[in-house]
């Protein structure tokens, strides 16, 4: 596979999501917007939760040379230094960017949950999770993250708002669970969705 097919999926149409104007939270992916550029690109990208370092599919990236943007907690990078020293080393390769503080979803409201994990009680607490997950990345990379991905990937009308304030682009996906794929289902589904998509070529 040629890197040309693996690349950004990241961009995201912030406007038509607030035009949106909706009450109950959104969940962002599947809206690319269309690039200026002739090269237009898709991205690998993964999120570093609350879980362990997954070398298998690091690794694989590695050998491959497959670039990736990994959405990293401060959570899990504090928990995962081996990881976290393999990505280091490979920053040519690896984009990391702001997945929170402790992977609370950017949902407003006392005893409101997503898929059953509790979001903020207010704008001051997603603030925090949004910029001590950036500040973290920025400590332990150097780098700081200008993409803000929530955990669960759905937002209130107001979280987006607000990360926008914060200066963070929001960062939706369109495909698989790799904790439920393998490495080779990853590969076929990237270069399917590519032709797809008529990028890439
Ligand atoms: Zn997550």
């Amino acid at each position: 596979m040629s890197h040309k097919q693996i690349l950004l999926v990241l961009t995201l149409t912030l406007a038509s999501v607030f035009s949106l104007a909706q009450q109950k939270p959104i969940e962002i992916h599947d809206e690319l917007a269309p690039q200026a550029s002739a090269s237009r690109r898709v991205a690998l990208t993964l999120d570093a939760c609350s879980g362990q370092y997954d070398d298998d599919l690091i690794e694989f990236l590695i050998r491959n040379r497959i670039p990736a943007t990994i959405f990293a907690t401060k959570r899990w990078l504090d928990h995962n230094s081996f990881g976290v020293s393999v990505i280091k080393a490979h920053l040519d390769l690896f984009d990391v960017e702001d997945h929170g503080e402790n992977h609370v979803p950017a949902v407003i409201g006392v005893g409101r949950k997503v898929y059953g994990i509790p979001g903020e009680p207010d704008l001051i607490h997603l603030r925090r999770e949004v910029t001590e997950g950036a500040r973290a990345i920025e400590r332990v990379t150097g780098v700081a993250p200008h993409w803000y991905r929530g955990a669960t990937a759905v937002y209130d009308p107001q979280a987006i708002a607000e990360i926008g304030k914060l200066g963070y682009r929001i960062a939706g996906f369109s495909f698989v669970r790799l904790d439920q794929v393998d490495l080779q289902e990853i590969q076929d589904t990237v270069e399917k969705r590519s032709k797809e998509r008529g990028v890439g070529q």
